[in-house]
């Protein structure tokens, strides 16, 4: 038995767009020396390493939704766990669809002939691990087991009918809590998900400054929260403690992003000093505890 604390570990905390210094959206909460894994965006399992977390150690995923931001590192989180002697198939919860990705990566997908090919090894005879064990769920309690109860919550995102999103909330053994917004416009009901935990952690795509120059320009989904409507939300929440992450790059230093980034917001503000815009505009909502996200930051509740 671990120690009686729970430790988050933001694995990744971009959103869409390629950035060296930031992964995919990937968050893990770690009970009682037991690991579970929110989202698994790129870069995840390289991240864990990072954070000198064995990847096979990691049993139990749960997707928030299925925009590849959130998702593209679980073929990788799963090959590579097989090479490195996973012994069981991991558990992983999210919305309708998932049984569908899954089944097109491994033994009968993508990744065929690869899995093929190394299976005529004798120490890769366990393919059964390549089969996960995936529960497509609806709001409510979505999974249970001796530690953590983890709850979810349609929130505003893609339109229900091509794939539900949701939000996600753990309370463990210990008494403590933690939500995780996924993607989401502001929501009602991540707010009523959200009363009085620990620790929320929320999205937070886009500075003020960008998001009427996105209406211009035409781009990408609307459904995001602004760091002013996100100090409301955990307000209103009564969180006492709340990360924003899922940040697209918009504090990068790096020539490329800059460039790729310039779609969705004036190039010449893209940079460092834009964060504490953000954090300002936060905190004029906002009286908790405040902590703007970077990969591989640890929080110990
Ligand atoms: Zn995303």
């Amino acid at each position: 038995m671990g120690a009686r604390f729970m430790r988050i570990t933001m694995l990744g905390t971009s959103a869409a767009a390629p950035d060296p210094d930031r992964g995919g959206s990937a968050i893990l909460l770690t009970v009682r020396g037991r690991h579970y894994l929110f989202d698994c965006g790129a870069n995840a399992t390289r991240s864990m390493i990072k954070s000198n977390i064995n990847p096979v150690d990691v049993n139990t995923v749960f997707l928030s939704h299925l925009h590849y931001d959130h998702i593209v590192d679980f073929p990788y989180f799963l090959l590579t766990t097989w090479i490195c002697d996973r012994e069981r198939a991991p558990v992983v919860v999210g919305p309708p669809g998932t049984q569908d990705f899954v089944d097109h990566l491994f033994e009968n997908g993508a990744f065929a002939k690869d899995i093929e090919a190394r299976r005529q090894y004798p120490r890769r005879q366990n393919t059964e691990i390549l089969v996960p064990d995936v529960r497509e769920c609806e709001p409510g309690t979505v999974f249970e087991d001796e530690f953590v109860k983890v709850t979810a919550c349609y929130v505003e995102h893609i339109p229900q009918e091509i794939t539900p999103c949701f939000g996600l909330r753990m309370d463990t053994i210990d008494g403590l809590s933690v939500s995780f917004s996924g993607d989401t416009a502001p929501c009602d009901r991540f707010i009523e998900l959200s009363k009085n935990v620990d620790l929320m952690i929320h999205e937070c795509t886009f500075p003020e400054s960008a998001i009427k120059f996105r209406q211009k320009a035409n781009v990408g989904t609307w459904s995001h929260t602004s760091p002013k409507e996100l100090g409301k939300i955990a307000q209103k929440a009564n969180a006492k403690s709340l990360v924003a992450t899922h940040f697209a790059s918009y504090d990068t230093c790096n020539p490329v992003v800059k460039d790729i980034m310039s779609v969705h917001m004036p190039k010449d503000i893209i940079g460092p000093a834009l964060l504490n815009e953000v954090a300002e505009d936060i905190r004029a909502n906002f009286k908790g505890e405040l902590r703007l996200a970077h990969d591989n930051m640890r929080i110990d509740l």
